[in-house]
This record gives structure tokens, C-alpha cells and sequence, in this order.
């Protein structure tokens, strides 16, 4: 068994936030060691000549040793991407170090998230603190030439805060700070896939009438960001909408590819990359089990999930699970996993 590329992710450490919206899930931090890491890589090695290894799939370098991990990284992978434009605000108020790392990575940009004021984005990221650690490395990240993307998760909740995000953008002045450095400000919107922490907010979901709230600026600078016309491209559809067309969907799915990625928990649970790591999507345990039997129990759809999901019709699953009347807005495939994932929990 031999697949064109494999990537490992191992949550060493996990996050030092709790974020309402987190589609990975909000689970205790571990502290796993340099040889846990060299285990998980091991393990993969024989079934791909393309193997990259990651220490992290919450927080980016949250643990005091990210350029140890960086090395190491590197050394056990074939390829190893670039540093993603995510970053860790935690770090960045604490470490001197991490900013000019970052910059000296080739790091151009790096999201931050912001859910309103203080009060609001606090509450949303789970910890006191946490808005004016982001003020401070917006000002960090632009000493080293690194612009920031501010991204907003909306509910029915925090849609009133956007007027002040709004005025934040403007009192920072990020649109001529950018362009100053020779970037462009990027800002974007979105209410992110109902999974993880974030199906919990399913009640206070945006809905369509929820549009009219929302700036126009913030509007342009996220249709801008995803290279869409209209807000609606980037919201998606009603759930009524979504339901009136997937009963009539009888199709089923896999979603094995040739090139997958694991997200592998502290416990050394191992889960494709598709949808929250959750036990329904578990493909087993790598110290117990080894990675082949994980890896055939990924080839043949051995998840919960990964089986409702190629041999329940989806028509099966949203008649059981949808609601015809709710006019709460979602994209297609997320709410595809929604469902599927109501429909594992109540097997
Ligand atoms: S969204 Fe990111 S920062 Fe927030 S809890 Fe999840 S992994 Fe951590």
C-alpha cells in the first residue's frame, strides 16, 4: 500500500485558546516529546515516498521550542510547505523572538481573528486577554513588514459588532499600513462550517435576513478576499433552500484520495483531514494499531463517518436530519457534514 504523498499532523501541545467557532473542538492540551514525533513519522514512512510531518493542527508554534520543531519537522519531511499565514498572537506578546523568526521564514501576512470589542472577541476566543494581545502584534507584525488579515466569524450574536470592527479598521488605518509595506489589507467574513464548537452555535446561526446588518465595506473587502460578486457566494444558501435540493440527492460520497492528511491527537488517535477530529471519523489508535491498519481502514472507509458518508444517501440523511424551514445560510458541503455528522451521533 503506497499513496503519492502523506501528511501527519501530531497535536504536540495544542492551543491556548478555547475559541467558540473552533471546528478542530476545544480538547485538553497534551505535551508530547521530539521521539513522539519521530514515532509518528516512522510509522508513515514506509507507505509513501513523499512524507511531511507537522508537530501542530491547532495553535501554530504555541510550544517555547517552534524552532526546534521547525527543524525537526523539516528534517523528517520530503517536502515541507511553507509557514502558513496563521500565526500565533499568544507567542508573539511573549517571545521577541517569534515576529522576526516569522518574517525571516518568508512570512508575508498572518490571519489574526477578531469577533468585535474587547468584551466580544474575548468571550469568543475563551480567554481574557486575547483581543488586546491581537492589538498588540498587529503593531508587532508591521515592525517586521508582515500585514495582518483580520478574519470575523458572524452569528446572530456578534453581527452588531461589525460597525465596530468597521472603525477599528479605520482608527488602525491597516488599509494605508498595509500599503505602506507593499501589501494589500485583506479583511473577510464568514460564519464558518456548523462543525466542532462551532455546531453549538447552530441556534444563533446567521440567517438571511441577517445581510442587511452587514456593512458594505465589509461586505467589499470579503468579496474582494474570496473573489466572489455577491455576498450571498460566500454565505451560501439557506438551509431550506440546501434541503429542498439534497432530497433529491440520492448520491453518495468517498473521500479517499491518494494524498491524504491526519490529524493525530495527543492519545495518537489518527483522523483524515476532512472534518473535525470526532469520534465517528476516528480511523484508530498508531501505538496500538500501527499505521497500517490505520491506513486500510482509511483505503476502505472504515470510519464511522467515511461509511455513512459512501453508503447513506444524502437525501437519506437530510430528510431525517434538515430542517425545511430553517432559513439559517450555509455552504453547500458544510452543510452536507452537518448533517452527516447529526447522523452519526444519533446511530
Ligand atoms: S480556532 Fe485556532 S486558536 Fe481557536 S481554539 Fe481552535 S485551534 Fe485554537
Amino acid at each position: 500500500m503506497k499513496f503519492e504523498k502523506i501528511t501527519a499532523c501530531l497535536d504536540m501541545y495544542g492551543c491556548p485558546n478555547r475559541c467558540k467557532h473552533c471546528w478542530l473542538g476545544t480538547t485538553p492540551n497534551g505535551n508530547l516529546s521530539i521521539d513522539d514525533l519521530k514515532f509518528v513519522a516512522e510509522q508513515f514512512r514506509p507507505f509513501t515516498d513523499n512524507l511531511e510531518v507537522s508537530d501542530r493542527y491547532r495553535e501554530e508554534d504555541y510550544s517555547y521550542n517552534y524552532k526546534e520543531l521547525w527543524r525537526i519537522t523539516t528534517e523528517l519531511s520530503d517536502t515541507k510547505t511553507p509557514h502558513f499565514e496563521l500565526i500565533s498572537y499568544w507567542r508573539a506578546v511573549r517571545d521577541d523572538e517569534y515576529v522576526p523568526w516569522l518574517s525571516s521564514l518568508g512570512v508575508k501576512a498572518a490571519q489574526l481573528t477578531i469577533f468585535g470589542d474587547e468584551a466580544t472577541t474575548d468571550y469568543f476566543v475563551g480567554r481574557k486577554g486575547a483581543f488586546q494581545e491581537i492589538l498588540r502584534t498587529i503593531e508587532i507584525l508591521f515592525q517586521y513588514g508582515i500585514a495582518p488579515r483580520i478574519q470575523t466569524f458572524i452569528y446572530k450574536t456578534n453581527i452588531a459588532q461589525l460597525p465596530y470592527i468597521q472603525n477599528l479598521i479605520e482608527t488602525l488605518n491597516l488599509e494605508k499600513r498595509c500599503a505602506d509595506i507593499g501589501r494589500e489589507f485583506e479583511f473577510f467574513l464568514h460564519q464558518g462550517s456548523c462543525s466542532g464548537e462551532n455546531e453549538k452555535l447552530y441556534d444563533v446561526w446567521i440567517t438571511s435576513d441577517d445581510m442587511d446588518k452587514i456593512p458594505h465595506k465589509l461586505i467589499d473587502l470579503t468579496l474582494k478576499h474570496f473573489g466572489k460578486s455577491h455576498i450571498r457566494d460566500v454565505l451560501g444558501d439557506t438551509e431550506k433552500e440546501l434541503y429542498n435540493q439534497l432530497v433529491l440527492d440520492s448520491s453518495t460520497e468517498n473521500i479517499v484520495t491518494n494524498k491524504p492528511v491526519f490529524y493525530i491527537d495527543k492519545d495518537f488517535n489518527v483522523y483524515p483531514n476532512y472534518e473535525t477530529p470526532s469520534s465517528f471519523w476516528c480511523l484508530g489508535n498508531l501505538k496500538t494499531q500501527g499505521a497500517e491498519k490505520i491506513l486500510r481502514n482509511y483505503v476502505n472507509n472504515k470510519s464511522i463517518a467515511q461509511n455513512v458518508k459512501l453508503t447513506v444517501p444524502i437525501n437519506k440523511m437530510v430528510i431525517k436530519h434538515g430542517n425545511p424551514e430553517s432559513m439559517r445560510l450555509f455552504g453547500k458541503r458544510d452543510y452536507k457534514n452537518y448533517i452527516l455528522h447529526k447522523y452519526c451521533r444519533a446511530l
